[in-house]
């Protein structure tokens, strides 16, 4: 399912539905609601789950099925906690811990987080059956990332290549289209490569905060390898300055850290 940018799965259970987000605002919510009442006529939405805290993938429970229960990581949970937004419902059931296995409604769930990826929590989903993996706003089928703000990239390489370790062929990323293992692999390859150059920017002595130079020297270092991918150019540059500052500064506090697991563990009760 997606609203032209934002993309999401939602699963029929035995007498309801398991949607995963929200899309990113209240009249989206109440259209994807909609559109799974028309898909799975009769069954109500009862299982809402946060595939992270963003508001424009789930900020918006109490427009799409206010009573359901709504699953999420511990740590996309406190935040969730401690923002209050108006219309993202709180969580009513938090797992912790890298591999959750659940059957709710009669549908087996396979629910991953090895740890900060891209904003709080996140949770990928795995079905084996259906060779299916869904990971929201980590890995896209194009080059259209716009500024990063929100990923800790100090384990995400390592994290991303950790799910091909499994065995699937279909990956639903949380924007734009779908692709397969080779999509995804790719995109893994091109955010690496990226990383690399970034630090190779440094060496080379590349204006590193001018956006200008960065996006030249991107281009000119990974054109040939990565050009094809759907914009490119118009977003390797403000992707590096993103990156550049993520090695200026040694990442962005505790997520980017060889232990992201200590992030917040005992500073919020929920
Ligand atoms: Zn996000």
């Amino acid at each position: 399912m997606s609203d032209g940018q934002v993309r999401t799965i939602f699963l029929e259970g035995d007498n309801s539905v398991i949607a995963f987000d929200t899309f990113g605002t209240p009249g989206r919510a109440r259209a994807y609601g909609k559109a799974i009442a028309n898909a799975v006529p009769g069954k109500p939405i009862g299982t809402i789950i946060y595939s992270h805290d963003h508001l424009d993938h789930a900020g918006f429970a109490a427009d799409l099925a206010p009573d359901a229960d709504v699953i999420a990581d511990e740590m996309c949970a406190k935040v969730i906690k401690l923002r209050g937004a108006q219309g993202q419902t709180q969580p009513t059931r938090v797992l912790t811990g890298e591999r959750n296995e659940l059957t709710i409604d009669g549908v087996d769930l396979v629910l991953l987080n090895p740890g900060p990826t891209h904003g709080s929590g996140n949770l990928a989903a795995y079905f084996a059956e259906e060779k299916t993996f869904f990971s929201s706003d980590t890995i896209l089928a194009n080059a259209k990332y716009g500024f990063m703000p929100d990923y800790h990239f100090c384990n995400l390489i390592e994290y991303m290549r950790g799910f091909l370790d499994l065995d699937w062929d279909r990956f639903v990323p949380g924007r734009y289209e779908m692709t397969d293992r080779v999509g995804f692999e790719r995109g893994v390859d091109f955010i690496e490569a990226l990383m690399t150059e970034c630090q190779l920017a440094f060496v080379n002595f590349v204006p590193i905060w001018a956006y200008e130079p960065m996006k030249g020297y991107c281009i000119g270092q990974l054109g040939e390898r990565f050009g094809d991918l759907e914009g490119f150019e118009g977003h390797v540059g403000q992707m590096a300055i993103r990156i550049v500052h993520h090695y200026l500064m040694g990442g962005w506090g505790l997520e980017d850290t060889p232990e992201p697991r200590v992030l917040m563990a005992d500073q919020i009760s929920l």
